[in-house]
């Protein structure tokens, strides 16, 4: 296991690692958005906590705004011509698809950094509807039962305050057998999520979504975010 260093390095030449310390000890989460490039809020929501200067009140914070920047700079969920990443996992470090080779070096990440959160930030053209499958906007997607009682008591939160009825968060299993989630869930036991917007709201209410989650996320695995 080797932790790595606070400030910023590369699991890829374009894929930046920010690495924060909270002053006081404490658990490991691990943020992720851009494995889709189409799903664009969380990737910005990662981007305007950076730029806010947001940092971890315990413990680390481990956040990859893109994590598949191919894919982000065509804006389509995969690469042109590539593989679906997050149907990649755990991935092969010598591999020929850059993909896998991702995947692998994500999957390493992990191992060393043994997170209690891992958070993937997602975004879905489908409203989400218990009838309708597939369907995600907006969930907290996890897909090893039982449901973690963090993402339970995220969700209870987020639908606290009064608003559009179309706000409403659920949280939804959803087992995908190759995504990253469920394979480091598998892997380390950590609680691992997706976090799922409904592409129906306008870009700033998305980032604005996906950052109050993650806070929300952070404050309940007790790393937080100042
Ligand atoms: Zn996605």
């Amino acid at each position: 296991m080797s932790l790595r260093p606070e400030g910023i390095s590369l699991l890829w030449p374009t894929v930046p690692l920010y690495v924060m310390e909270g002053p006081v000890p404490g658990p490991t989460a691990l943020i992720q958005a851009g494995i889709h490039g189409d799903e664009i809020a969380g990737v910005h929501a990662l981007q305007e906590l950076l730029e806010e200067g947001r940092r971890p009140a315990a413990g680390r914070l481990l956040v990859v705004p893109v994590m598949n920047p191919a894919a982000y700079r065509a804006r389509t969920r995969t690469a042109p011509g590539g593989l679906d990443l997050n149907r990649c996992f755990p991935g092969d470090p010598d591999a020929e698809a850059p993909e896998s080779r991702l995947a692998a070096a994500f999957m390493a990440l992990v191992r060393d950094e043994a997170p209690a959160l891992v958070a993937t930030l997602h975004e879905s053209k489908e409203r989400y509807d218990p009838e309708v499958t597939p369907s995600f906007g907006q969930t907290l997607v996890y897909g090893v039962e039982p449901c973690p009682g963090l993402l339970a008591s995220v969700v209870d939160g987020l639908n606290e305050a009064p608003g559009d009825a179309a706000e409403r968060w659920e949280t939804l299993y959803y087992p995908v057998a190759t995504s990253s989630t469920e394979v480091i869930v598998d892997a380390m036991g950590c609680i691992g999520t997706c976090v799922e917007t409904w592409m129906g709201f306008d870009e700033p209410r998305r980032i604005a979504m996906h950052k109050e989650v993650v806070q929300r996320l952070l404050d309940g695995i007790g790393v937080g975010l100042v």
